[in-house]
């Protein structure tokens, strides 16, 4: 399989937490929104390789109409993470070609779009989002954004903006106590009430995206498996790998 490197042109955090890398898009390099990659970073002085090495499976999280290759990440004591951590701007990484079905079908089918995103599972979520957007999709779009805080929300205000008639965000907080304001906000876990008060009648008849800690896509998948919701309806991107936010 054909690698790309990538230069790194700038690194910021987007959530407590949470890191946004951004990189320069190769020349030639097409990808679906919601697509991922293998990421390869290089062995670093004074960061003692661990055994899970230096490759690991990443979203795509910028869209194809974007300049830029994004990626986002919880930090972490792996080798991997340290590493990215200390990457400077100017530093390279390795990528495949994208891979991956965690992509919409086409606009024909008009099915309501219903993603239900868990923590940094937000990435392949924002590339459809963004890449919706810039299409002018007259899809119906619905995003449940589940984190434990609002400040582990990354992208969260982005989210909030995206230009389009047809798309809803409910925002999902377990933990917070704390009033704000933003429309859509539910508090505890998704779960089947929430999802009849936001779909209706329509529950049955949606296309579902979910996305995050193979435990939240578990718990997610559960809900829809309980409703009779067919596995057709069911697309699933479990981020393998990635601990549940609140098994820390
Ligand atoms: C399709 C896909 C897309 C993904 N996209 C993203 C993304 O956009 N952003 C993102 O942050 N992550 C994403 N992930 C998850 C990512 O690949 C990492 O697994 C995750 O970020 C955790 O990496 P880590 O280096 O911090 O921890 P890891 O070293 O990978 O460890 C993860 C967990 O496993 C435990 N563990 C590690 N090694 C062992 C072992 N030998 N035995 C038992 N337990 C062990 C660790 O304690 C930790 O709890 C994606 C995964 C997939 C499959």
């Amino acid at each position: 399989m054909a690698n790309y490197i990538l230069t790194l042109k700038e690194a910021r955090d987007v959530a407590v937490g949470t890191r946004l890398f951004v990189f320069d898009k190769p020349e030639g390099y097409v990808f679906k929104a919601g697509q991922y990659v293998a990421m390869m970073v290089s062995k670093r002085e004074g960061i003692e390789p661990d055994a899970r090495g230096f490759a690991r499976s990443l979203s795509i999280a910028s869209a194809p109409c974007e300049p830029e290759l994004y990626f986002a990440m919880r930090q972490g004591e792996s080798t991997f993470k340290r590493t990215f951590w200390q990457l400077a701007v100017g530093d390279t990484v390795t990528v495949t070609k994208p891979v991956g079905f965690f992509v919409l079908p086409p606009e024909e089918d008009t099915r309501p779009i219903v993603f239900l995103a868990g923590g940094i599972g937000i990435t392949p979520v924002r590339s459809i989002l963004k890449q919706a957007e810039y299409e002018k999709s007259n899809r119906d779009l619905i995003l449940f954004y589940s984190n434990r805080f609002l400040e582990d929300a990354a992208f969260d205000e982005e989210i909030r903006n995206i230009a389009l008639e047809k798309f809803r965000l409910v925002t999902v907080l377990s933990k917070s106590k704390d009033a704000c304001d933003l429309g859509n906000d539910e508090r505890g876990y998704i779960c089947e009430p929430l999802l009849k008060k936001y779909l209706g009648n329509n529950i049955m008849n949606c296309l579902y995206y979910i996305v995050g800690s193979p435990q939240f896509s578990s718990a997610m998948e559960k809900i829809l498996i309980d409703l009779g919701v067919p596995k057709e309806q069911r697309h699933m991107d479990p981020f393998t790998g990635l601990r549940a936010v609140d098994q820390k």
